[in-house]
């Protein structure tokens, strides 16, 4: 008889072998894993009082806080999948996607008050429970604890970030995340010290992926509401932080503010992912004798998948290194595999990659093909299997047959000393079929000419990659992650006609 996958609850099976051992801390207190476990099984209690029951989909608006990850091993612990909401989502967004998942509940706090009365009307399907209102519940001695995990099951649905068109809420079964975590560790290794800083959100893979690994590993989660320079780099410095996740943006800031200071030996790893690294960034940490590992993954790979292992973050700067252990990738041109150095599709595969999008069975056969997950993301691995990512295909501009990718020009233009940051587009050209089009914003007090900026480009890239035309703006359209929302730059510069 084949018997499905199983593990034991991880929470539990943790809390069994390393009950003392910090799991949390927030806010200055600690939490053990057995005191998680605890506080866990109670509240998987009180949801059981008002009817959660095994099976259910609960979506959770929770920001970082103890209480959400109580939460979320509480909704494990009893069985429900969870759907992982972005707070920062407007209340249609977040109607939407709770609609779109069939989520029966909905817990959420005071603090997205307003929020909630935007979408009650919305989702009359779904009952809201606000944490406040849980304390108060009582705990039933009925207990639909689970003891195990089957693999196959959906854990979480995660919305992706919507960059290139409407959020798709994809499926993270048990499997996916325990995968996802052994090739971390597989990569990064583990000591019983380890100590992660968590100021990443937790309804995005990054952060959700950490307390996965807590509990998986065994280790200490530093959890912060919010990301804060100052205190990220106190908690490297003096408070034994050994590895934290940040996307470039955090990084940036916290370079800013260490100035010529040193992260102390202990310090292993900044995980650094989401979106392209620019290389003067990367060019700094060397400088500064940062462990950084730059990461590629997606929220359909469960967090990363491929990741630059330490020995190779000087000799292949720029590269986002190969896949983890459990993990495969190809990059394909037209049905065929890619030349060395040849940019395609990004294909991936391996146990942490989803099964597929809740209930869009047209994406998903898109999107998975026997078994390997198409990214919609071009790179092209270097002759010794490195990768290097370059941008999304929907953003690809093809200028007199030549590929232009937008990240590049963008990258080009942001070492501009007067330019904050920039985000490229192309407007169509009767000779060359499609031109390049910046959108630039200056830093305060600088006003840069266009002239000088094309000519800083015309320097540093080929002249079908150099920009037709600059226009200046105050900001530049980012969704709820902060990503460049490249579709609407192309709708501004419809509309200006
Ligand atoms: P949607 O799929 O809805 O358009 P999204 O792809 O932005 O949204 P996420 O899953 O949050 O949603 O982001 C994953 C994407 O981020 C990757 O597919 C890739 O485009 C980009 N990305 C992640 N890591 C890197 C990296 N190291 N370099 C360049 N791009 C990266
Ligand atoms: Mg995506």
């Amino acid at each position: 008889m084949i018997t499905e996958e199983r593990l034991p609850n991880w929470l539990k099976k943790r809390a069994e072998l390393t009950p003392e051992r910090v799991a949390v801390e927030f806010e200055d207190r600690l939490y053990t894993f057995r005191e998680l476990d605890e506080l866990a099984e109670e509240n998987a209690r009180k949801l059981a009082s008002v009817g959660l029951r095994p099976g259910d989909a609960c979506a959770v608006l929770l920001r970082n806080h103890i209480d959400s990850v109580i939460m979320i091993h509480a909704l494990f612990n009893a069985g429900i999948t969870i759907v992982m909401l972005n707070g920062r989502l407007t209340a249609r967004e977040l109607g939407w996607q709770i609609t779109d998942s069939e989520s029966k509940w909905l817990i959420s706090e005071e603090f997205f008050s307003s929020k909630l009365e935007g979408i009650a009307t919305d989702i009359p399907q779904t009952e809201i429970l606000r944490k406040e209102k849980i304390r108060s519940l009582p705990v039933t001695a009925e207990s639909y604890s689970q003891a195990e995990f089957l693999l196959s099951d959906a854990a979480t649905i995660m919305y992706t970030s919507g960059t290139s068109g409407k959020p798709k809420g994809v499926i993270q079964t048990f499997g996916n995340h325990w995968w996802s975590a052994m090739g971390s560790v597989l990569n990064l290794g583990l000591s019983e010290e380890d100590c992660w800083f968590c100021a990443v959100p937790i309804f995005h893979i990054s952060g959700l992926s950490i307390l996965m690994r807590s509990v998986i590993y065994g280790i200490r989660v530093v959890l912060a509401e919010k990301f804060d320079e100052k205190v990220a780099n106190e908690m490297i410095m003096d408070r034994g932080v050994t590895v934290i996740s940040v996307v470039s943006a955090m990084l940036n800031r916290m370079l800013l503010s260490l100035g010529e200071q040193r992260y102390p030996e202990h310090f292993r790893c900044m995980l650094l992912g989401g979106g392209p690294a620019p290389k003067h960034l990367l060019q700094e940490c060397t400088r500064k004798q940062i462990p950084v590992y730059q990461t590629y993954g997606m929220t359909e790979t469960s967090s990363q998948i491929v990741t630059l292992a330490p020995e190779y973050s000087i000799k292949k700067i720029g590269s986002a290194g190969k896949p983890l252990f459990p993990s495969q990738l190809k990059i394909e041109v037209d049905g065929r595999a890619a030349l060395k150095g040849e940019p395609g599709e990004i294909v991936v595969s391996g146990p942490n990659v989803t099964k597929g999008y809740l209930n869009r069975e047209e994406e998903t056969k898109r999107a998975i093909k026997n078994g390997w997950l198409y990214t919609g993301d071009i790179g092209y691995l270097d002759s010794e299997g490195f990768l290097y990512v370059m941008d999304r295909r929907s953003d690809l501009i093809i200028s007199g047959g030549e590929n232009v990718y937008p990240a590049e020009i963008e990258s080009v233009l942001s070492l501009h000393p007067a330019v904050f940051e920039a985000g490229v587009t192309s407007k169509s050209d009767r000779m060359w079929g499609q031109v390049p089009v910046a959108f630039v914003v200056p830093f305060p007090n600088s006003q840069p000419a266009k002239a000088e900026l094309i000519d800083f480009c015309k320097e540093q890239l080929a002249s079908y990659k150099v920009p037709g035309e600059i226009i200046f703006c105050d900001s530049l359209p980012r969704n709820s992650s902060n990503k460049l929302l490249r579709r609407e730059l192309k709708q501004w510069l419809e509309e200006r006609g």
